[in-house]
Parts: C-alpha cells; sequence; structure tokens
C-alpha cells in the first residue's frame, strides 16, 4: 500500500504546483479531488505513515520567488470538504458535541477565485498577499492597487486585516480568453483570477476586471458574530456576497440545492456552500487543525468541469451558414449528465487553445445548456499530436468556405446548401416562428430529401398525397400536420420574419421591423435609412435585411410566401415589444377580469415576448383564469397546467428577469 501513498502523494504534489504556483491545471478539480480523498483514506488506515509534508496536511503551495514573500499574522487555511449531506449533518453533529450545544450556522456561497489577504493601517491599504501554503504568501500589493473593485481607503482608522476572495467574473473571463493578444487561454475563471493577479506588470492586472468578496474580519473584537462582521465590511465599502446570510440546521441541505440553482445565473464561479460557525467565541472554542479551521466546511457541488478524451472534431453548418466546430468525447459524467458532444465555438477558439485530435480536454458545463470545450490539458499530451486543420469546403454541399478578415467564424456562402435549407426549415416551423405541430428536425430532412419542399413556402402547396408518402406518417398525422401548416398562414408578421432566419435579426429585432410594416410585401421595398431609423436596429442589422431581400434565395422565399398569402396581414402585432421576459413560453386567458380587459392581459404578455394561444393543450405553460372560468380550466387543471391568476402573472414576469 506504501507505494500507492506515496505515488498520491507526488502526484498531488505536481497537481497542486502546477495549479497553484503556475496557474495552470494538469488536473481536473474533480479528479484532483477524488486522488485527494483517496490519500485521506488511506493515511486514515494508517496513521503511522501520516507526515507534515503530506498534501492532506499542507494548505496550498509554496510561494514563488516572483513577489516576496509576506508572513501571515495568522495562518490562511484551507476548508474542509463533504460531498453529502450525511457527511454535513455528521460535522455538526462533531461541532454541537465540541461546543456542548447545537451551534447557530452561516452559510455562504464558495466563490471560486483566490484567497486574498488586506491588510489596512490608518484606513489605508498598506499590503495585500495571495494564501500561499498557509504561513508565507505572496506580496502583491501593487497589482492589487490595479484593481478598482478593491478599496483602498477605508473609514477605519485602528489597523485591520480582511479576508476574501478574488475573482474573475465570468463575463470577464469570456472575454478575455477571446482576446487574440492571450497566447494559452486559461483553463477557467479561477486560474484566470490567479494568473491575472500574479503578473509582474500591474497595467495588465488593472485591465482584466478582477473582482472581490470580502468573507472575514481578522478582528475578533469588533463584533461578537460573523454575520455582523459582514455588515460591518459592506459598511466598509467591501463586497460582500448577496447570498451569505444565518441558516438553521434543519435548512441546510435546501439552502445549499437553492444555491446550486441560483448559481448558474450568477457572474461568477462558485463550487460549494462554505457553511460557518456564526459566534466567534464558538470559532475560538473549537480552533483549527494545521491545515484548516474545525468551525466551518465546505459543501462541494457537483463538478460544472470534467476531463475526458477528445476523440474528434467536426463541423455542423447551422442555418445562417455560419460552421460550428464540435467536440466528439469519450463519454463523461458532467453536473449529472453524460456528455459526449461539445461545442469548440469558432475556428479562432480551436487555434488559440490549440486543440488537437487525441488531447485529454477540460469539458465545462457552467450554466449552460450546451457543454463547451475549454481546452487542453497541456501537460497531458504526451506524443506529439497534430494540429487541426480546419475543414476549406461545406461537409453538406462542398462549397468553399469562408472566412472574412477579422470574423471568428467559417461560413458556407452557399444559401441553397442542403443542410442549411434543413436548418431554416426547422427554424420557420419553430414555436417562437410560425409554430408548425409535428414539423421537427426529422420531418424537415425527409421533406427535404424526397424533394418536396426545398424553401418554407413549398409548405405550403403540400397536400395530404406528399405528406402520406413521408416514413411513418400516417392517416391522423397527416391530419395534425396540414393543419398545423393550415394554421401557420395565419400568424403575425413579426414571427413570419423571425422564421425567415435573417442573419442578426432575432425574435425582438424582429419585432421591432414588424411593428414598422403593415405586411410582408413592404420587406420589397424597405430601405437601409428607414430601417436603421428604428429604435433598437443598426447598420449591421439594416443591411442584412436588405441583402435577404436582394440575394435570389431571399427573394424567392419572399415571392413564395407572397404568393401563398402568407404575408402576416391584418395579423400585425402592434404590441411594442417591453422585455423578453416570457419569450418561449405560452399562456391561454380564460374568464373575465374586473379592471382589464383579456386583450389588455393579452398584450401585457405579448409585450413581453409571450404568446397567447386559444385552446389548452400539454404544451401551454400557464392558464390565466379570472372569475368564471370553465371549461379551459378544467382542462388546464386534467393536464397538470399551472393556473394563475394576475398577480401570479406578475410573478412569472419578475421571476424571468
Ligand atoms: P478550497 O479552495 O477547496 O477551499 C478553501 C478556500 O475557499 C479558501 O482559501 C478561500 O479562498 C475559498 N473561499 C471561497 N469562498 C469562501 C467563503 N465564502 N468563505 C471562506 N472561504 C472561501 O481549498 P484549497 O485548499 O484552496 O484548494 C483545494 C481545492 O483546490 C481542491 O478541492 C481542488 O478542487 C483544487 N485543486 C485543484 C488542483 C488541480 O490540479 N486541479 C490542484 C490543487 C487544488
Amino acid at each position: 500500500m506504501g507505494d500507492r501513498i506515496d505515488d498520491l502523494r507526488s502526484l498531488l504534489d505536481r497537481a497542486s504546483y502546477a495549479y497553484y504556483a503556475l496557474d495552470s491545471p494538469v488536473l481536473s478539480d474533480a479528479e484532483y479531488d477524488v486522488l485527494y480523498h483517496e490519500l485521506v483514506e488511506l493515511e486514515r488506515q494508517h496513521p503511522e505513515r501520516v507526515v507534515p509534508t503530506s498534501p492532506t496536511q499542507r494548505v496550498g503551495a509554496p510561494p514563488l520567488h516572483l513577489f516576496a514573500p509576506v508572513v501571515h499574522q495568522s495562518p490562511m487555511l484551507s476548508i474542509d470538504n463533504v460531498f453529502s449531506s450525511d457527511d454535513l449533518d455528521a460535522w455538526v453533529d462533531r461541532v454541537s458535541r465540541l461546543l456542548g450545544e447545537e451551534p447557530t450556522l452561516f452559510g455562504e456561497l464558495k466563490i471560486d477565485g483566490l484567497a486574498l489577504s488586506l491588510r489596512y493601517d490608518g484606513g489605508i491599504l498598506i499590503q495585500a498577499a495571495t494564501r500561499g501554503d498557509g504561513r508565507t504568501g505572496e506580496d502583491v500589493t501593487a497589482n492589487v492597487y490595479a484593481v478598482d473593485a478593491i478599496p483602498k481607503r477605508i473609514a477605519h482608522d485602528a489597523p485591520l486585516e480582511v479576508r476574501g476572495e478574488i475573482y474573475l467574473p465570468r463575463s470577464a473571463f469570456q472575454a478575455l480568453n477571446h482576446d487574440p493578444d492571450l497566447k494559452v487561454p486559461f483553463a477557467n475563471p479561477r486560474n484566470a483570477a490567479a494568473g491575472s493577479l500574479r503578473q509582474k506588470n500591474p497595467r495588465i492586472t488593472a485591465s482584466r476586471g478582477l473582482a472581490f468578496f470580502a468573507y472575514q474580519l481578522e478582528e475578533p473584537t469588533l463584533t461578537e458574530t460573523h454575520h455582523e462582521a459582514l455588515a460591518l465590511l459592506s459598511s466598509l465599502g467591501f463586497a460582500v456576497e448577496g447570498h451569505a446570510a444565518l441558516v438553521q440546521r434543519e435548512s441546510l441541505v435546501a439552502r445549499i440545492q437553492e444555491l446550486d440553482r441560483a448559481r448558474s445565473q450568477l457572474d461568477y464561479d462558485t463550487d460549494g456552500v462554505v457553511i460557518k460557525l456564526d459566534r466567534l467565541e464558538d470559532r475560538r472554542r473549537i480552533g483549527t487543525t494545521s491545515r484548516a479551521p474545525r468551525w466551518s466546511i465546505a459543501f462541494k457541488f457537483a463538478p460544472e468541469e470534467q476531463l475526458t478524451r477528445l476523440l474528434a472534431i467536426e463541423i455542423s453548418v447551422g442555418k445562417t451558414g455560419k460552421i460550428t466546430p464540435f467536440a466528439v468525447l469519450e463519454p463523461v459524467v458532467v453536473a449529472g449528465s453524460t456528455v459526449s458532444r461539445a461545442t469548440l465555438h469558432n475556428a479562432e477558439q480551436i487555434e488559440h487553445k490549440d486543440v488537437r485530435v487525441g488531447d485529454l480536454v477540460v469539458v465545462r458545463k457552467a450554466g449552460e445548456i450546451i457543454p463547451e470545450v475549454v481546452g487542453p490539458v497541456r501537460g497531458a499530451r504526451v506524443e506529439e499530436l497534430e494540429r487541426y486543420h480546419f475543414p476549406e469546403y461545406c461537409p453538406s454541399c462542398g462549397t468553399r468556405l469562408i472566412r472574412e478578415p477579422g470574423e471568428a467564424d467559417f461560413h458556407c456562402p452557399n444559401r441553397f446548401c442542403p443542410e442549411q435549407l434543413v436548418q431554416r426549415l426547422m427554424h420557420f416551423g419553430s414555436r417562437d416562428a410560425m409554430d408548425i405541430d409535428g414539423l421537427g428536425e426529422m420531418r424537415a430532412r425527409q421533406l427535404i430529401e424526397l424533394g418536396f419542399v426545398r424553401i418554407p413556402p413549398d409548405l405550403f402547396s403540400l397536400g395530404p398525397n406528399e405528406l402520406g408518402q413521408l416514413p411513418a406518417v400516417g392517416e391522423r398525422m397527416v391530419q395534425r400536420f396540414m393543419a398545423g401548416i393550415e394554421a401557420a398562414r395565419g400568424r403575425p408578421l413579426h414571427r413570419i420574419l423571425f422564421g425567415l432566419a435573417i442573419d442578426n435579426v432575432g425574435a425582438h429585432v424582429a419585432r421591432v421591423v414588424a411593428s414598422s410594416m403593415s405586411s410582408l410585401d413592404d420587406l420589397l421595398t424597405i430601405t437601409v435609412e428607414r430601417l436603421v431609423a428604428l429604435d433598437g436596429v443598426g447598420e449591421t442589422v439594416a443591411l442584412s435585411v436588405v441583402g435577404f431581400r436582394d440575394d435570389p434565395y431571399g427573394s424567392e422565399v419572399l415571392a413564395g410566401l407572397i404568393g401563398a398569402g402568407v404575408v402576416g396581414q391584418g395579423a400585425t402585432d402592434a404590441t411594442p415589444a417591453v422585455s423578453e421576459q416570457l419569450s418561449g413560453l405560452s399562456f391561454v386567458i380564460t374568464g373575465s377580469f374586473p379592471d382589464r380587459s383579456r386583450e389588455q392581459i393579452r398584450n401585457l404578455i405579448v409585450s413581453h415576448g409571450g404568446r397567447v394561444v386559444e385552446a389548452v393543450s400539454k404544451k401551454t405553460d400557464y392558464l390565466v383564469a379570472g372569475e368564471r372560468a370553465g371549461s379551459k380550466l378544467a382542462k388546464a387543471i386534467e393536464l397538470s397546467i399551472p393556473v394563475i391568476d394576475l398577480q401570479g402573472l406578475g410573478t412569472v414576469v419578475a421571476s424571468r428577469q
């Protein structure tokens, strides 16, 4: 067993050095944690083998000589982890036993950045230091002076030490990794924060947009509790993370789950919840180990990043001809679901990250629906792998791909490319466009492959004869499909415009453009000048609209739709767009409302991007019910569709902000 302990130690040591000192991890956090816990378990079974130099007994890694050393006044420790509610419960039991009473608990999101100590004297920031190995950190004062988010002066004269997490907001991380001047992209915001802080040139630090949350006041005499300390820090001008709050033992698990759900919406990475004792006296009583306080514990969230092997890079063709490369991966579970494909964004990203087939890559699913490849683990590239060369020709139609100077994406310029036609037909039938029941990817592909449809207007001349020939489509399906197409004829103009898949014209812009037109025919004469005069329409959008109208594909589609009478006339939705908060949701309104007409409620929903339909079906998201609601209410209850009143509607709008 001895070998395994030694092996684990040297593996973890190497990984820690790469992670803490070089800001360039060679293992994913999840992998590190698994190996770390294996070592903890082995040391528990063989206590005689525990040595102070083991990674389980230490904090971080020794500081780099790039910066002057700073000996911390009190050690900056790590935090022990738990991964299950049982282990968390056991921790509270242990603490209660040590204290002889149930503790008051405080919960905070665990920010994924790096710990920073800030010392003030006479109200002035005199020293900023990283954690280093917990005893000795690095003097980063000059760099911290370049970080706007950290107060340099505070209204407190006596010496004071504030500790907290310096981090890079997700938005700043994305911008940084897309910066063509950055030679090697960072694996994640934590490493990017560390790399940005630990720069020789403070000007670089200043440009990165670092932010800071204070979570500890190293001055036990100022307050009796942690929550008072945070309030004091906030009043001194420090940002304190907004979810920090006292929490009852009974609601710990619910609170953690709530925070886990909320975190994808935040502009910073979090990897768990830190539970702390609130009373400072309790903390003093139970103290710390050499590595971590006994008075706090981190409940780690399921990892959002994993390592896996990149098996191939393939490309897909979008509805506007945009070529998106994606990774085919050895399947791996990330944040609870199996991932075997992930986006690689565009050619530029592949070049910058230098991702190669055969690489071990970090896959990330941070609140995004589509997982992404963060980058290769270069340290794990043992054999020489071939650099990736982006395909020169469209995989669907064989046309040479183009990439305009300064553009990140390649495009297939052939508007009649079969794959683009499929994607555009699907988009035309999609829920927020023409909402044609039954027109998913498979049907769109079949219709095009069988030659029944080439461009969207062809849909309106389909009859039972053609539809009946589609594979696995019976009589009833034909009827449904026909009814869906018929219903689409009357869709309002903004949805037709959106359905055309014009470059840069999303649902919101389509609404704005439609509000200036009376029917689709107007598109034939619309000018760039008229378009740019609209609020929210810039030159790019205007040129896209006019360009679409004038190119052979666009003009054929427009002529086809106008010829089929699909012009949005009479159904023009003049309701001004207020927000897109309800976008993607469908509502049915029923009953009567004391001080509003149904039309007013309809306009309210539509102005927030929602859809109002007549009949309740499984696809309805909410029934807005007033007095004397009848069969629609019964149907909604039968289908378990949420029934709300006007106040409930307000809550739905607010909850999607
Ligand atoms: P940690 O990051 O798990 O926890 C301690 C740190 O949490 C503190 O130092 C502080 O900086 C931070 N923190 C964030 N929010 C906080 C809050 N609200 N209150 C208090 N502290 C807060 O511990 P660690 O010792 O820095 O690192 C261990 C972790 O680092 C491992 O679990 C692993 O995931 C990662 N790691 C990864 C590698 C790798 O190769 N990928 C190597 C070493 C360590």
